[in-house]
């Protein structure tokens, strides 16, 4: 996972570890690290941040010859790092789901993205997650688009006890979402999610559709779905249901089969807004809070 990304920073420890840097130097390696970040997926803007930062930072600092460089070089990658990584906080969500709850108010999630990007999977991870911390859901099977999505959603959702709302395909997908929260409320259920139709190329009808769902239901959080091995198309991606949908929060899908790492890192700095979960897997059990900690463990673990 990530083993470009993780080898642009590793090549840099290597480099800039056993010397004193002169001011050349400086210049070669950063411009060295911005195009291996840029050639593994990581947004321009994004690698010419993380470079400013490195070249400020290694000016400043004092090389010693011998010993302690490499963990002053390291501890310098992991605050830049963590310059540009927006982490969520999950019990946040929940303690907004909680309030809602008490309300005796459905909490509403509507999940956007592109075809393709693990947006069904990541839903029902996401109830069965929601599920293991005491909140029940029921799922609002509002792409009524893409033949199969609804036999595909009951199939996953269905053998963990968690409930599908459905109409026919073709059916009007805000009406979808509209039942599913009536349902939910009625039977109060406290979380609704709703999967929607995405496209493989975005465009306008997609937005306005999901816009109408959001009109209608007024949900509570808009959740982008992401693929991590479309890399700067998932940024762009982003930046597009951002601008026309607006969204709170990004989940990225397929982390596990993404040997490059650029959109894990480019994705929360590009749109401004955190990641809340990684998908790490086909299973259900396969999504993972989106941490500092756990991207900075990736990509600065000295293992191959
Ligand atoms: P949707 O079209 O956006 O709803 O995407 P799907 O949920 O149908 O997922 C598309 C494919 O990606 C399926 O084969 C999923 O099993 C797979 N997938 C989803 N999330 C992950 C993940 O985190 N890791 C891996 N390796 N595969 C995933």
């Amino acid at each position: 996972m990530l083993e470009g990304v993780r080898g642009a920073f590793s090549r840099l420890v290597e480099n800039i570890k056993t010397k004193s840097l002169s001011e050349k130097d400086v210049e070669r390696y950063v411009n060295e690290f911005k195009l291996q970040l840029v050639s593994n997926d990581v947004a321009l803007e994004v690698a010419e941040k993380l470079g400013e930062e490195l070249s400020k930072r290694l000016r400043s600092m004092r090389f010693k010859r011998f010993g302690g460089a490499e963990e002053e070089v390291e501890k310098i990658l992991e605050e830049i790092l963590a310059s540009v990584i927006h982490e969520a906080d999950v019990d946040d969500v929940l303690r907004r789901i909680e309030e809602k709850r008490r309300s005796g108010e459905p909490f509403i999630i509507l999940f956007v993205g592109p075809n393709g990007s693990g947006k069904t999977t990541t839903i029902v991870k996401f109830a069965k997650y929601l599920k293991s911390k005491g909140f029940e859901s029921l799922i609002a099977a509002s792409d009524t688009f893409r033949a199969g999505a609804i036999e595909q959603l009951k199939r996953l959702a269905e053998p963990i006890g968690i409930r599908i709302v459905s109409q026919k395909y073709g059916a009007d997908s805000a009406a979808v979402a509209m039942d599913a929260v009536m349902s939910a409320r009625a039977n109060r259920i406290p979380v609704v999610l709703i999967d929607t139709a995405g496209r493989t190329e975005i465009d306008l009808n997609l937005l306005q559709e999901m816009n109408k769902i959001k009109r209608v239901v007024n949900p509570d959080l808009v959740i982008y779905v992401g693929d991590a091995l479309a890399g700067n198309v998932a940024v762009e991606q982003a930046r597009r249901f951002d601008e026309h949908v607006g969204i709170d929060y990004a989940i990225l899908a397929k982390l596990d089969a993404d040997a490059r790492g650029g959109s894990a890192i480019s994705i929360s700095y590009s749109i401004n807004k955190p990641i809340l979960f990684v998908g790490v897997g086909q299973d259900l059990d396969s999504l993972k809070p989106f941490t500092r900690k756990l991207i900075m463990d990736l990509i600065l673990s000295k293992s191959s």
